[in-house]
């Protein structure tokens, strides 16, 4: 059987939806608001249980050539930087989870997407354009983002509602005179992540080790939606006795302002006339890192779906019936992420403890569920 689906956003989910669809037959029409794709937004960390989705599209090489391939994440005390526990990827995450954990910048991570649709003849896309709904398609996919404007035609949708936490994001170029101490003091080859009360700065390298990604998340006011640019310095830093951190990113400027808002998985995602997939239907936190990572999951499963039924309404039950616990599971983690990240006191010394003791491969095996997964796998 072979719909017509037409497609409303041209981002991360819309473009690997777009992908898998035309891979399995179906003729794609994608209607992006934006008149061309920005660079815009933070790196990505892209884990196995996403890479292992993007290889079967072909796209590992052109992935591979554009990103990093952290040898571990290091978790760290961010008020003195000593290091707490390590988790090792490079080969051994390789090996384990059957596809590569990467690090990229999303606006590289895009490029190859939409390059990659651009050959597809089955995809049509639209620069500047929003869907009709008047056209005559079989199913209608939102993919527009947590700031969806389709999720408001869904009755029982979940709303975007603000996390209380704001994210602060800068990209410090290879030239730049605070790239060497960053580089010296984090690994420049691993993702860090430093922990302090309230509070956690996430750093990796990106543009195969041109620059250097720093994410920094902690409480703030919702403000403006998506990034503010030219916002010079960031909020001071919460709990940073030592002055460590303070002096680390003393030379870094440009930082841009995200206040995070996250969508319920558990809404109505809607029916063959608009159906919510990405952020649109369940944006999440950046704790556990894994926003992308389901959207690109939502499109091999809704493709999976698909190609499995033999009618849409049918399709959207089989999808929804493996992708909802799998996004509550997911979206539980990066909860769980953040009460345990941001702990203070007690909690943060058995959490220091508990890390420090813990053997790799225990650490390891708490992540099989998640990047071991396969989305397609219905
Ligand atoms: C600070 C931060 C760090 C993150 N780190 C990670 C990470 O390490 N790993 C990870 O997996 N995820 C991460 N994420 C999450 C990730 O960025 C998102 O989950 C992902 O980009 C969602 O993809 P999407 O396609 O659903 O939405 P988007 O990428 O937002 O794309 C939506 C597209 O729809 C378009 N659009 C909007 N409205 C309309 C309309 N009405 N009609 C047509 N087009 C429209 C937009 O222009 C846009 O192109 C992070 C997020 C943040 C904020």
């Amino acid at each position: 059987m072979s719909w017509r689906v037409q497609i409303a956003g041209a981002g991360i989910a819309g473009l690997t939806t777009a992908l898998f669809l035309a891979r399995a037959g179906f003729e794609v029409d994608v209607a992006e608001r934006a008149l061309s794709l920005e660079p815009v937004g933070a790196g990505l960390q892209l884990s196995p249980n996403a890479t292992r989705l993007l290889d079967r599209l072909g796209l590992l090489p052109a992935l591979q050539a554009a990103s990093v391939a952290p040898e571990a994440i290091e978790l760290r005390d961010a008020r003195n930087l000593k290091p707490l526990a390590s988790v090792t990827l490079g080969d051994f995450a390789a090996r384990r989870w059957g596809a590569p954990y990467l690090v990229i910048h999303r606006g590289d991570l895009q490029r190859i997407l939409l390059d990659a649709a651009l050959r597809e003849p089955q995809i049509n896309i639209r620069f500047g354009s929003e869907i009709d709904p008047s056209t005559n398609a079989d199913l209608t996919i939102g993919a527009d983002g947590v700031w969806s404007t389709m999720r408001a035609r869904i009755p029982g949708a979940s709303p975007a509602s603000f996390s209380g936490h704001v994210a602060w994001r800068a990209l410090v170029e290879a030239g730049h005179s605070a790239f060497a101490d960053l580089a010296a003091q984090l690994s420049p080859t691993n993702v860090s992540a430093l922990l302090a009360p309230s509070f956690h700065l996430v750093a990796y390298p990106v543009r195969q080790g041109q620059a250097i990604n720093l994410v920094a998340i902690m409480p703030g006011k919702a403000g403006a939606e998506g990034w503010s640019q030219g916002v010079a310095d960031m909020a001071p830093l919460p709990n940073d006795r030592s002055g460590a951190l303070r002096d680390l990113l003393s030379g870094v400027g440009g930082w841009t302002r995200w206040p995070l808002y996250a969508v319920e998985p558990s809404g109505k995602w809607g029916d063959a006339s608009g159906f919510l997939v990405g952020d649109a239907a369940h944006a999440m936190t950046p704790y556990a890192a894994q926003g992308a990572a389901m959207a690109i999951e939502d499109g091999a499963a809704l493709a999976a779906a698909l190609i499995a039924s033999s009618d849409i309404a049918s399709a959207l039950a089989r999808y929804e019936a493996v992708r909802r616990p799998r996004l509550s599971r997911v979206a539980g983690r990066a909860r769980f992420n953040r009460f345990v990240w941001h702990a203070a006191g007690p909690i943060a010394i058995a959490r220091n403890l508990a890390l420090k003791t813990r053997d790799p491969q225990r650490l390891a095996a708490d992540f099989d569920w998640l990047y071991g997964h396969d989305a397609s796998a219905l």
